[in-house]
């Protein structure tokens, strides 16, 4: 079992990362006070192979958690979806410290942390992720959102967990494909924040897609640990917390021309770190070896470098209406080399074209 702290002073939270940690969830829920009926919020692909798993180990320590199910996928983060969960939460007379669990992959963690966020202006919230995105990601961090017809994400908050418990046992049953989603940004928090780690992902990447326990265990502590340390520094994305959206400008993107189906979110993801590696090295930043090793190391997790048949002009019009660009300007998460990023407001549009042009071929 590890142990990861997020450290937010009154609001700091532990991940407990294992296989088999139903003592630690039942022991944290018997000392955290919480009112004696809660919620979990699941989804109809997750639920009926853990949640009533799950529910047990909180009537265990003495929370009756209700189980509510809602259909999977990105559609299911709408204003619309919150209001059934408000009216559910309400109709089960949760009061202000009633629980609220999301068990699930980003969906549900970002939608069930949203309602938490504003059900009675903020109830305790636990997360626990299921897919490999989720858990190296999304569930850590205290970014919960809905989506808006208009955009991605634009509704939200930052509203941190209690805690969040990450049962290596519950990906078993998670499909390749999402498992390969969950890798695209375990390889980011390399090249964002560790060399070591990514030199480290580059010789095992045979054990990581094996699902060897080991190496799956220290893949998702460290760039849990990675994602702390950044949150820690900057909670609300202010600062330094812009570097985790490394590859995420075109990754956005990419999603939108594709209707957000072609591609997984971690595949949109690995092909906007393949851009952000060009443009990095048409800025004289990068040096064309590392951004050859960034690609090695895409590919040989299985992931894309390019999005055939997306068109130029759509992706350029995207980009320039991402909600990270401030003032109009786009601000890039560029590498200086393996490990080492930085922001940059200045890249000229002919270099994006020319990147975008490559990766759309
Ligand atoms: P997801 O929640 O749609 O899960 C992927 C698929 O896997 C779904 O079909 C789900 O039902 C299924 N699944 C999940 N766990 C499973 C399991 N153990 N066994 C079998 N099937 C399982 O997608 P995701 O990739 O987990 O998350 C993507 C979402 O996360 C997006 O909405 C994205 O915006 C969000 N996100 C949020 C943050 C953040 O900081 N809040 C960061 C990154 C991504």
């Amino acid at each position: 079992m590890r142990k990861v702290m997020v450290e937010l002073g009154t609001r700091s939270y532990p991940i407990i990362i294992g296989s088999g940690i139903d003592d630690e969830i039942i022991s944290f829920v018997r000392t955290s006070g919480y009112s004696a009926h809660g919620m979990i919020v699941t989804d109809m692909n997750v639920g009926p192979l853990c949640a009533d798993d799950i529910a047990a180990l909180f009537a265990a320590a003495g929370v009756h958690a209700e189980i509510v199910t809602i259909p999977a996928g990105e559609p299911s983060k709408s204003l619309a979806q919150a209001n059934d969960l408000f009216t559910r939460a309400i109709e089960l007379g949760l009061d202000r410290n009633s629980p609220i669990i999301a068990l699930g992959g980003g969906v549900v963690g970002d939608l069930t942390g949203f309602v938490a966020a504003s059900y009675m202006r903020g109830v305790p919230f636990l997360q626990i992720p299921t897919s490999l995105l989720a858990q190296v990601d999304s569930s850590v961090g205290g970014k919960v959102a809905v989506n808006h017809a208009l955009g991605k994400n634009l509704i939200g908050a930052f509203y941190q967990p209690d805690a969040v418990f990450m049962d290596l046992k519950l990906l078993r049953t998670l499909p390749k494909r999402e498992i390969l989603s969950g890798l695209g940004e375990i390889i980011k928090y390399g090249i964002i924040y560790d060399a070591d780690f990514f030199a480290w992902l580059e010789g095992h990447c045979v054990d990581i897609l094996a699902l060897e326990p080991a190496a799956v265990t220290h893949i998702i502590a460290r760039s849990c640990a990675i994602k702390a340390d950044v949150v820690r520094q900057d909670e609300r994305e202010s600062g330094l917390r812009r570097i985790l959206n490394f590859g995420h400008t075109i990754a956005h993107a990419v999603e939108k021309e594709t209707g957000y189906v072609r591609y997984r979110h971690g595949e949109a993801v690995a092909i906007g770190m393949a851009g952000a590696a060009a443009i990095s090295v048409q800025m004289g930043l990068l040096s064309d070896d590392d951004r050859m090793r960034i690609n090695d190391l895409i590919r040989a997790m299985e992931l894309p470098l390019s999005a055939e048949g997306v068109k130029v002009d759509a992706m350029h019009a995207d980009l320039f209406h991402d909600k990270k660009t401030v003032g109009g300007r786009i601000h890039w998460v560029l590498a200086e080399g393996i490990g080492r990023v930085s922001v940059h407001s200045d890249v000229p549009e002919e270099i994006v074209r020319k990147i975008l042009l490559g990766l759309s071929s």
